[in-house]
């Protein structure tokens, strides 16, 4: 009964506001508000004198997997509440934002009345109370990079897997990051003339960190790197053939997938799990507690649309969830390096809460390394997240401040140069570049961006003279010429510079130059849940719980102190793939 609760209010909402904002003319209109990157998502929405009855999705830069629920969600919603007050899509708030002002447009275009079609209550996440149960050989939460290498992986042992997603998308952080992946990779490198092995990205990494990682954990991720990759690629996913410098990576052996952002990793798991049998996932659906029988992990209890989900899994649970950049409470709780952290904007989405951790605390896990939390000197200023970085390879760009000056090895550690840039002028730096970097104005950054669309949105300035750019970034000309002339010095040289700066390419010395301004931004968290080479979960009195395991960026302990650009897309889908095909090798419990 309480199933037809729901459609009946929405039916009652849709006759008691039908009319109020209607009047409509009838016919076919369309609008535009602008998405994430700033361009418009434009709908024809189609009416009647009373109601509206169509509205289709015309045009759309928004990133492909995030927004999709948001564009199946919010027209349904709209037309069945006959109500533009409608709920965000969690995960998909600019979309979603942009779905409603679009719509919105063309019903003013109708002789629609906005105020009265702004009333009411249309809902997109209706809750019941029922109970499932369901069963699996293996219960994995969380769909992003982790969660889903781990399922295939699973799959792949001839597992059968539910995997169990809070939010309304599968991806997490995964389908937002950066996405570049470090590997030692013997075939790339190699053609580009560079040097590297296994053991210098293993000392990287650990040096890196501090030498706080835990050494059995860096030594997995550095051997399984380069093998996950290829496992990666035998799913069909491409990455370009040179390897390049990521931020704060301190050497160039990451890899870039050809698809924007990490959409590449979600689309290659999800294109495997379509094409095979044995894997369930289920959007919307919080797992809530973690349950041992006889001491095994064996029950996720979770909360979904659809009510109370009891996923049992027969032979283990995998904790998947990411980490806590997104909770500012946690953030306050663990942080002890940085100054406050409260207003500081971050790159993660809003599932990034760290449930994982008090799931698996619940039953004894032990936790390391809470406190080491990574910030970016990259984030967007008003909204933190990565996109609208300019920068295209460490290598060619500077970081200036206020006052047009460096301040930093821009190829340093990321928590170098951030501490760096919390010294500046209202923490903010300019990236400055050349058209070495932008040879075309319809070449896109790393977040599927072209430059001219940054121009255009007042995201990056532009000028044919270093004089001109420097008063578009009120900044003073001479400290800005002399920092570049001082960058060309080092380029001819070869480094190190004053800075100690020994990455370099090309000179910066061909308009025009690009300048986009950043701020810190919390990124990763590098602590959590303690586990062992095989993913398995270990309590706090240094012992395995059966059943248990947890893989990326919810796990403590592989990164120490500060992790290496390009290494948590490793992280993920090595300690993934690990867990998952270990998970898939227990012995059920009786
Ligand atoms: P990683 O990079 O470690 O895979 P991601 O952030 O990409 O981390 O993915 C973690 C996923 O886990 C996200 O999609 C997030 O929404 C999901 N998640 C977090 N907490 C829960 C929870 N309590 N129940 C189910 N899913 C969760």
């Amino acid at each position: 009964m309480k199933k037809f609760i729901p459609i009946l209010a929405s039916a009652l909402l849709a006759l008691i506001f039908a009319g109020c904002g209607g009047n409509f003319k009838a016919g076919t209109y369309s609008g535009g508000a602008p998405g994430i990157h700033g361009d418009d998502v434009v709908v024809e929405v189609t009416v009647d004198k009373k109601s509206i009855k169509e509205i289709k999705i015309i045009e759309n830069h928004e990133t492909p997997g995030v927004s999709d629920v948001a564009f199946e969600r919010i027209p349904k919603a709209i037309i069945e509440g006959q109500t533009l007050n409608v709920d965000s899509v969690s995960g998909a708030t600019y979309s979603s934002k942009a779905i409603i002002g679009a719509v919105t447009k063309a019903l003013e275009a109708a002789g629609g009345n906005i105020a009265a079609l702004s009333k009411g209550k249309a809902a997109t996440d209706a809750v019941s109370s029922a109970t499932k149960v369901l069963n699996a050989d293996v219960v994995v939460i969380g769909a992003g990079g982790a969660g889903l290498a781990a399922a295939v992986a699973a799959n792949q042992a001839g597992a059968t897997v539910i995997v169990l997603e809070k939010m309304p998308q599968v991806g997490g952080n995964t389908i937002i990051s950066g996405s570049a992946f470090n590997a030692a990779d013997p075939s790339r490198q190699i053609s580009q003339g560079i040097e590297d092995s296994v053991d210098k990205h293993y000392q990287q990494t650990f040096e890196g960190g501090d030498k706080k990682g835990d050494p059995k954990l860096v030594r997995t991720l550095v051997e399984n790197a380069y093998p996950t990759l290829q496992w990666l690629e035998s799913m069909g996913m491409e990455f370009k053939k040179e390897v390049f410098t990521v931020l704060g990576g301190l050497w160039p052996r990451a890899h870039k997938p050809i698809k924007p952002l990490g959409t590449g990793y979600i689309e290659t798991y999800m294109n495997y799990i379509k094409s095979h049998e044995g894997i369930t996932i289920l959007t919307d659906t919080k797992a809530t507690d973690i349950y041992l029988e006889e001491g095994r992990a064996t029950v996720v209890k979770a909360t979904g649309r659809d009510g109370i989900v009891v996923a049992q899994g027969h032979k283990a649970v995998i904790v998947a969830t990411g980490g806590f950049g997104a909770s500012v409470e946690m953030r306050e709780k663990y942080n002890s390096q940085w100054p406050s952290l409260k207003n500081v904007g971050t790159t993660n989405h809003p599932g990034a809460t760290g449930d994982g951790l008090a799931l698996a605390e619940k039953v004894g896990a032990a936790m390391v390394g809470l406190e080491y939390i990574q910030l970016l000197p990259m984030g967007d200023p008003v909204t933190g997240s990565l996109s609208g970085n300019i920068e295209q390879a460490v290598e060619n760009r500077i970081f200036v401040n206020k006052e047009g000056n460096r301040f930093v090895d821009e190829g340093q550690r990321r928590d170098v140069m951030t501490n760096a840039l919390f010294k500046q002028t209202d923490q903010f730096m300019w990236i400055v570049l050349d058209s070495h970097n932008y040879p075309t104005m319809a070449t896109k950054n790393n977040f599927n961006e072209t430059i001219q669309e940054l121009v255009d949105q007042g995201r990056a300035v532009m000028a044919d003279t270093l004089d001109e750019l420097a008063v578009k970034m009120n900044v003073p000309a001479d400290n800005l010429k002399a920092a570049v002339a001082d960058f060309n010095k080092a380029v001819e040289k070869g480094g190190p510079d004053k800075f100690g700066r020994t990455l370099f390419q090309y000179k910066m010395d061909q308009g025009p130059y690009f300048a986009g301004g950043r701020k810190p931004t919390v990124h990763h968290t590098m602590g959590g849940i303690k586990i062992n080479e095989k993913a398995q979960v270990i309590d706090t009195k240094g012992n395995v719980i059966p059943g248990l395991y947890a893989a990326g960026e919810t796990t403590g302990g592989v990164h120490g102190t500060n992790r290496l650009g390009g290494n948590a897309l490793a992280d993920i889908n090595v300690f993934g793939r690990i867990a998952g095909t270990n998970a898939a090798a227990e012995t059920p419990a009786k």
